[in-house]
């Protein structure tokens, strides 16, 4: 065992893997000669993965019904999947009155969207093989408030209900379903934020731990709710946020 938890001969899927938080999901899993299959969103993030020793990638946008088709491909290149993990997202900072109708769309669809796409067929799948662990990225923002992020913030929130939801129709057949919840984590997500003093302080001053997260320490976290070590863990979102929520 290379990592915290039991992973070695898992089979994994990583849905938004092409960086951050998903790369170093991906990564740590190989790591732990668990049997990773991977989605990214363009050929740029595939030469990465690849690189990982991932042992199946697909190009992919989580907006797109074609997700569903990759999480089936990844099954049946596999043969079968013991958890499922979504990290793909985007955050948008603006406020609601600058919200246009297709930001609200976007990231909507993207977030909360590509959640239901995946969760729809992993369930299906997870109901045939009578186990599995779906694994959702939540967020800080899903549970306490942030300033010009409505539409993001209702996504996550969205995820919240979905999995609690999930964990009840997953229950029956052993099934589980469980979020993670970051704070501010150092990823390209963040870079823009990182950038500005302003902004970076304001961020750093609602961390009791003082600092940015590590993508690894998220990671470490999405993959000790898929593997067996969490078998009696389901329907919670769990935050990983530098103590940011006890606020
Ligand atoms: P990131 O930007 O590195 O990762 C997001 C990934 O999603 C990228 O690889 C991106 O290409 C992919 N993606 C975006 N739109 C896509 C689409 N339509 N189809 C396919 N892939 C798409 O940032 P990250 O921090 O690693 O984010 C991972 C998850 O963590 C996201 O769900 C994000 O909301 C969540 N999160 C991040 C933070 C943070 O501070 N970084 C905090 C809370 C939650």
């Amino acid at each position: 065992m290379s990592g915290p938890y039991e992973l070695s001969g898992k089979k994994l899927l990583v849905v938004g893997a092409g960086s951050g938080i998903g790369l170093a999901t991906a990564h740590q899993a190989v790591v732990g000669s668990a049997k990773v299959a991977a989605t990214v969103f363009d050929e740029d993030q595939q030469a990465t993965i690849d690189a990982t020793g991932v042992a199946w990638s697909s190009v992919v946008d989580v907006r797109d019904e074609a997700v569903a088709t990759a999480v089936e491909d990844a099954a049946d290149t596999l043969g079968g999947l013991d958890a499922v993990i979504l990290t793909a997202g985007i955050f948008d900072y603006r406020s609601i009155t600058d919200t246009q109708p297709e930001d609200w769309q976007r990231i909507i669809d993207t977030n909360l969207g590509a959640a239901y796409r995946v969760s729809r067929v992993a369930v299906s799948l997870f109901e045939r093989q009578r186990r599995g662990s779906l694994v959702l990225v939540s967020s800080q923002v899903g549970i306490i408030g942030h300033p010009r992020a409505a539409a993001y913030a209702a996504s996550k929130a969205g995820i919240n209900g979905l999995v609690r939801a999930l964990a009840l129709e997953l229950a029956p057949f052993g099934g589980r379903a469980n979020a993670v919840a970051p704070g501010p984590i150092a990823t390209p997500m963040t870079e823009t934020a990182r950038g500005d003093p302003d902004r970076r302080q304001w961020l750093i001053d609602q961390i009791p731990l003082g600092r940015f997260g590590e993508a690894d320490e998220v990671a470490r976290v999405l993959l000790f709710l898929a593997s067996d070590a969490a078998s009696y863990v389901t329907g919670q979102v769990l935050p990983v946020d530098g103590g940011v929520t006890t606020r």
